[in-house]
């Protein structure tokens, strides 16, 4: 099961790197969901890395995550706001941990 299209109506948990968390948080074992404009499922992500490589305007950077049982480091949209909506973030994360919703 990929990321809840509708994560985005959870309540606001904390903003960490300019962009807001969503839902849940209890660290390191439930990270929620990060950003508004592109949201990652923290909780799903599996740090494949797909996204960073394709994304043309460079919205994500790695986050260190140790301890969290999926995997020890995220990708992080910490420039969502560059986001030119190509979706190929979307398209290639093989978990489906991505949402992208122009605001
Ligand atoms: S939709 Fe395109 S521009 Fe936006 S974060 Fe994903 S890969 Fe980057």
């Amino acid at each position: 099961m990929g990321i809840d299209p509708n994560y985005r109506l959870r309540p606001v948990s904390g903003e960490h790197g300019g962009h807001k968390v969503y839902g849940k948080v209890d660290p390191p074992k439930v990270l929620g969901v990060h950003g508004t404009i592109v949201g990652v499922d923290f909780d799903i992500c599996i740090a494949d890395g797909s996204c960073i490589t394709a994304c043309p305007v460079n919205v994500f950077q790695w986050y260190e995550t140790p301890g969290n049982p999926v995997s020890e480091k995220k990708a992080d949209p910490i420039n969502e706001n560059a986001c030119i909506f190509c979706m190929a973030c979307v398209n290639v994360c093989p978990v489906a941990a991505i949402d992208v919703k122009p605001p």
